[in-house]
């Protein structure tokens, strides 16, 4: 049987840089669930499926069975690309356009069964780490291990924030912190899979942790 590793938490918390650190260690592999959705996201918006900012939820349902979606890995520098449809979209899906958008397009559980299917697939085949908003309590509620990462929004903004600016991304602080407002309301309170602590889940509040402090954390509880 092979192992998993759920890493659940509000948004910009820094899951994915600790799955991929702890990933690489154990030599498991990374899959990072948000990228999936995010390229739903990406596609909604590509095929005209949002109009004057609104979704047409019909529209996206009935182009759901033409997305594909899958993951690339590269066994030398363990590192995974997302594509869509054989395409890599990995710079096409974290600026602005497809944040203020994907938590509306997670809430359609249509879009949710698709991914969940195929996030289960992936465990059958590899060890691996994933990280999300339901992985410790809807994907794999029998997950070996499972962390919660927390921190303050402010926080979270304003690292968020520097990352897109490093990138070249015109917005404000304002924005970056008003969309991960926006994204916790819509994560905790939608009716499908909310984001909730599984019962079991390790909470670490990372506000004041560095990365290293926090990737100890993690390592300890692993080999435990
Ligand atoms: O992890 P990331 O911030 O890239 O995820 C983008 C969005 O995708 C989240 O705000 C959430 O709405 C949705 N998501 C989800 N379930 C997951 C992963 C992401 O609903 N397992």
């Amino acid at each position: 049987k092979k192992i998993v590793i759920a890493i659940d938490g509000h948004s910009s918390t820094g899951k994915s840089t600790v799955a991929k650190r702890l990933a690489e260690y154990l030599q498991f592999v990374y899959i990072d669930s948000g990228a999936m959705y995010r390229a739903v996201t990406f596609f909604a918006i590509q095929s005209h499926c949002f109009k004057n900012d609104k979704l047409n939820n019909t529209a996206l349902l009935e182009k759901l069975h033409d997305i594909d979606i899958d993951f690339q890995f590269n066994n030398k520098t363990q590192k995974s690309r997302i594509l869509l449809n054989g395409k890599n979209v990995e710079d096409n899906i974290r600026g602005m356009s497809v944040s203020e958008r994907v938590s509306q397009i997670a809430t359609i559980p249509e879009v949710r069964k698709k991914l969940v299917t195929l996030q289960r697939d992936m465990a059958h085949k590899h060890n691996i780490v994933m990280d999300g908003r339901d992985i410790g309590s809807v994907v794999f509620p029998e997950a070996d291990i499972k962390f919660f990462m927390t921190a303050s929004a402010e926080g979270r903004a304003k690292r968020r924030f520097e990352e897109l600016q490093q990138k070249g991304e015109t917005t404000s602080f304002n924005e970056v912190f008003e969309n991960i407002q926006n994204r916790d309301q819509i994560d905790t309170t939608r009716k499908h899979s909310p984001l909730i602590k599984a019962e079991n889940a390790i909470v670490i509040d990372n506000t004041n942790l560095s990365e290293d402090e926090q990737f100890k954390i993690m390592l300890k509880t692993v080999s435990d």
